[in-house]
């Protein structure tokens, strides 16, 4: 069983405070896996001044050196990539085979990618009189979900490095184990102490206290949208910086012209991956009324070639919880009992025989954009389809939701599918077939969030503006 329980403050492996600890249960097997420390406020307070300490000397270091060190990390990540892969997989449920390319190559990608970014820190305008420069916005509190742990972790993590800021990190309680890795590798790369602090535990305690926090200046939440607008009130009275990454329940519209085959494969892929546990999944598949009967009947022959379960050749891992699966198949219940039509999937175990939280891929046909299992965000493998009669009429449906995240068209041709894209309001669109790119800035409209992360407007997230004005 991994050793998580000790805390990551100003360079240093240290004991917490607290002397209680969480058990990290794999969920493709019910086992415990590791026992992560569960750390206080006190553990907080400790962390918070050891970044607060390294922010004078690491936001004045010469940007070609960040640039050097987080290119270092990256290299070292590629270098202890099986041991990240495993770290995922086995704490949130994905098949390693799926985790090796999902959830570990890009943030690679992503990683390299702000080694470039450093350079915007000494970038000076002119403006009239003044002298326009971006510093670092100070010290950074970073909470993460379980689902992308690695995705998130260097999503704000490299982000800020290259920013010039410090910060205290807390992983969700389920994942916390590839966030010890990055520490160890961040001790190989020679990142100086207190830069990076590691304080695992709670939301409600420790993602609170860290909120809270009088020496916190941003503090940058993935998660739920309910979480996130806690962390919005607790970090309000000191009028602190805020970057929020929440659900959504996307929308993804087949026109009457694309290619019906490609479109329900792409969709139906999309929804199943990380057994449906992605923010961005196009959950509501809109498609034509001509081509309804035909769509569905596509979207099940493709949902149940879908292999669950645990080997080389599964598609979708276990859920990442008992929590998370008992949460998914009282959605399915609640679409039985709106009079959605099941499809294929549904409430029984694909796995009956062995442990695991399994959900099997599910298909509702006859949804109407009303119903709960159309508004809300489930998070696990469950497609909605919805018919509709006109292109303006999908496009209403589309844009019918609270959230705002992403999107995706599915049309015959690129001009086409940009127009649609263009009017659904929300902060990507995947066209014909796309997939994640790390060059692109991600992040939500309306209640999925507030901010962006990737690209230079991910990094300034983590920057102030000064204008020097000259006499
Ligand atoms: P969650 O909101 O329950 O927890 C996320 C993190 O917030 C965890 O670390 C948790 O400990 C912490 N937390 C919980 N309550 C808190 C509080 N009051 N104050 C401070 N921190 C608190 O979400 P989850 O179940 O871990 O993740 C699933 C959710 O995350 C889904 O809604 C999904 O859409 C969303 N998500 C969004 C994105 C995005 O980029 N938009 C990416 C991944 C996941």
């Amino acid at each position: 069983m991994k050793d998580l329980t000790k805390l990551f403050i100003n360079g240093l492996w240290v004991e917490p405070q607290s002397k209680q600890t969480l058990d990290v249960i794999n969920p493709s097997n019910e086992n415990v896996v590791a026992k992560v420390a569960n750390s206080n406020v006190d553990d907080v307070n400790l962390a918070v001044a050891a970044a607060k300490s390294a922010f004078d000397d690491w936001s004045l270091t010469p940007a070609t050196e960040r640039s050097k060190i987080i290119n270092n990390i990256a290299t070292r990540m590629e270098e202890r990539k099986a041991e990240l892969i495993t770290a995922v997989s086995q704490t949130m449920g994905c098949p390693e085979h799926i985790a090796g390319w999902l959830q570990v190559d890009g943030p690679i990608e992503g990683m390299t990618l702000f080694a470039d970014k450093a350079h915007l820190t000494e970038q000076i305008k002119d403006a009239g009189s003044s002298l326009i420069i971006k510093e670092a916005a100070g010290v950074c509190a970073f909470i993460n979900p379980w689902n992308y742990p690695l995705h998130q972790f260097v999503g704000k993590v490299g982000a800020a490095l290259a920013a010039g800021c410090t910060m205290v990190v807390k992983p969700s309680e389920q994942t916390p184990w590839q966030d010890y890795i990055m520490a160890e590798i961040f001790v190989e790369c020679g990142l100086p102490a207190g830069v990076f602090n590691l304080v695992p535990g709670l939301g409600a305690v420790v993602g609170e206290a860290l909120c809270r926090h009088i020496d916190v200046d941003v503090v940058s939440f993935t998660g739920s949208t309910h979480a996130g607008i806690k962390v919005a009130q607790a970090a309000a009275p000191t009028v602190k910086r805020v970057t929020q990454e929440l659900g959504g329940k996307s929308p993804f519209i087949i026109t009457d012209d694309a290619d019906l085959t490609a479109a329900i494969k792409y969709g139906v892929e999309d929804v199943m991956l990380n057994s449906g546990q992605t923010c961005t999944a196009l959950t509501r598949m809109l498609v034509p009324q001509s081509k309804y009967t035909e769509a569905v009947a596509l979207a099940k022959s493709c949902a149940e070639s879908l292999v669950v379960g645990n080997n080389e050749n599964a598609f979708l891992g276990a859920m990442s919880s008992k929590a998370q699966q008992q949460r998914v198949l009282e959605y399915i219940r609640i679409g039985v009992e709106e009079g959605a039509e099941l499809i294929c999937g549904g409430l029984e175990s694909p796995l009956v025989e062995q442990p695991g939280f399994y959900v099997a891929p599910t298909i509702f046909a006859g949804v109407n954009n009303n119903m709960r299992i159309a508004r809300e965000e489930i998070f696990g493998p469950v497609l909605c389809m919805i018919p509709y009669q006109d292109l303006d009429e999908a496009i209403t449906i589309a844009n019918d939701t609270p959230f705002g995240l992403s999107s995706g068209v599915y049309a015959n041709d690129e001009a086409s599918a940009i127009s649609i894209a263009r009017k659904i309001r929300a902060g990507q669109c995947y066209i014909n077939g796309a997939f994640f790119n790390y060059l692109a800035p991600f992040g939500g409209y309306k209640q999925s969030g507030n901010g962006r992360e990737f690209a230079d407007i991910g990094v300034e997230e983590f920057l102030e503006t000064k204008a020097i004005q000259r006499g």
